[in-house]
């Protein structure tokens, strides 16, 4: 098909969509009037039941699959050899509305005020991934087929951190097996431009415990002879992190990945405005190490995060006492090639070697994933989604927060994109959730350009 030809093709959804605003507006509203609280398991099976039941007019096989939480939905459509599977993934949990008081609105009664929807979950991720549902529908009422064979993807526990979904993945790899997935999910640009991140950092969290005595003891009569457990996990931590910036634990570099060119040119790209960061959070300069350019402290260096401290006093004026525990809580996050499990063990390699009687605690972990920024169907991607918006997207090779992205990257193996809808003022997970009708206009058409796009390419290697 030429280039022509597919432009076309999109053009008239486009018309479709745009003489269709109203009633996807209203079906919207209709879809976030349920509540599908995951925390509270509120109508999590009635939403769930809702949409096999949509999928299903769509032509799709659709079902809604136990786990041991809460079910997931999938649904699938087309086996078409010659262009590739996309996957769409979301979730239809969304989170409690409390504290209701500070509404405007009912989260549950969607209400429209200045071109934008107010409803708990209508950005987060409801209005999302109805806008996918809503660019599948489009392509088959305006052309009668699909320019790619499609798996959707709804989980219902995202909000509550995914905790089935890996296991979900490695059962069902077959169900699953896609040539990439899309998440619409998150906020666009605070400027509105469209973004496409291609990762994010994993994460270990951990704590470190000192015992030096059974009880804590006077400063004076014990000063000298007790050893401090405070001033023990100050070493320890001293010798895991320099004042260069740099971490100190033995062999934690080794397995880094390092970014192509091409991702550290994008993050390279990335709009700044230094000054004004620096000012909203009160700044005076930026972490150790100085040299560092802005985002690729975010995407492409591990960290090591002391969240809290405590032990001893640390109330109003003084306790002359000398503490004899002490605990430090830690987290880590992690860049492509790290592995949280290999990560957990050189900390506690070197916890061993440094403060061999500290106590070293492991609790959650998360891998990091990674799509490379040159992978095949970016480019299709970015195309559908200037078509859609008139303008280029940002592209982020990673993001600096952590999230179950590698059950896509690494159990199912498939490229991810991450493609946010959002208003970047959506309030998710706060009062007053919002999308504005624009984005969620738009992300239908980015639904649909996508599509056409990524069809237009066929199937890459
Ligand atoms: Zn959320």
């Amino acid at each position: 098909m030429t280039k022509q030809l597919v432009d076309d093709r999109l053009a008239q959804i486009f018309e479709h969509i745009d003489s269709n605003r109203d009633s996807f507006i209203s079906r919207l509203i209709d879809y976030v009037r349920h509540p599908s609280i995951s925390a509270h398991d509120i109508g999590i099976r009635e939403v769930a039941d809702m949409l096999v039941g949509m999928l299903g007019k769509l032509g799709m096989e659709a079902e809604a699959v136990e786990t041991e939480g809460h079910p997931m939905v999938v649904a699938r459509r087309g086996d078409r050899k010659d262009v590739p599977t996309v996957m769409l993934y979301g979730h239809y949990d969304v989170q409690p509305p409390e504290p209701l008081e500070a509404w405007v609105s009912p989260p549950f009664e969607p209400t429209i005020r200045d071109g934008r929807i107010y409803a708990r979950g209508v950005g987060d991720n409801k209005g999302q991934h109805f806008a996918q549902l809503l660019a599948i529908e489009s392509w088959l009422t305006v052309h009668g087929d699909l320019p790619c064979n499609i798996i959707v993807l709804l989980e219902g526990e995202e909000e509550i951190g995914s905790p089935h979904i890996a296991e979900f993945a490695r059962k069902h790899r077959d169900r699953l097996k896609a040539d990439l997935v899309i998440t619409a999910d998150g906020p666009l640009h605070i400027s509105g431009r469209p973004i496409v991140t291609f990762g994010v950092r994993g994460i270990v969290s951990f704590d470190l415990k000192a015992k030096t005595a059974d009880r804590d003891t006077h400063s004076g009569n014990y000063g000298g002879v007790m050893p401090n457990a405070i001033w023990k996990l100050v070493h320890l931590l001293g010798t895991m992190k320099n004042d260069a910036g740099a971490i100190t634990i033995d062999g934690l570099h080794d397995d880094i990945i390092a970014p192509s060119n091409v991702d550290r040119a994008r993050a390279a790209d990335l709009p700044l405005d230094l000054p004004e960061f620096m000012n909203e959070l009160g700044l005076s300069e930026l972490d150790a190490p100085k040299d560092r350019p802005f985002y690729d402290r975010l995407m492409f260096h591990p960290t090591l995060t002391i969240n809290g401290l405590h032990g001893g006093y640390g109330g109003p004026g003084t306790k002359t006492v000398l503490p004899a525990e002490a605990i430090a809580k830690c987290d880590m996050r992690l860049v492509d090639g790290m592995d949280p499990e290999d990560v957990f063990a050189k900390v506690e390699a070197h916890v061993r070697h440094h403060a061999p009687d500290v106590e070293f605690i492991r609790h959650g972990s998360m891998l990091p994933s990674k799509t490379a920024i040159d992978t095949p169907y970016a480019d299709a991607i970015v195309q559908g989604l200037t078509a859609a918006h008139g303008v280029e997207p940002l592209l982020y090779p990673a993001l600096g927060a952590s999230g179950p992205d590698y059950v896509h990257t690494k159990i199912l193996g498939i490229p991810a994109f991450f493609v946010p809808y959002a208003n970047a003022d959506e309030a998710n997970h706060a009062p007053n959730e919002n999308l504005t009708i624009d984005c969620f206009i738009n992300g239908i058409r980015s639904g649909a350009a996508m599509l056409a796009k990524l069809g237009a390419l066929g199937k890459a290697g």
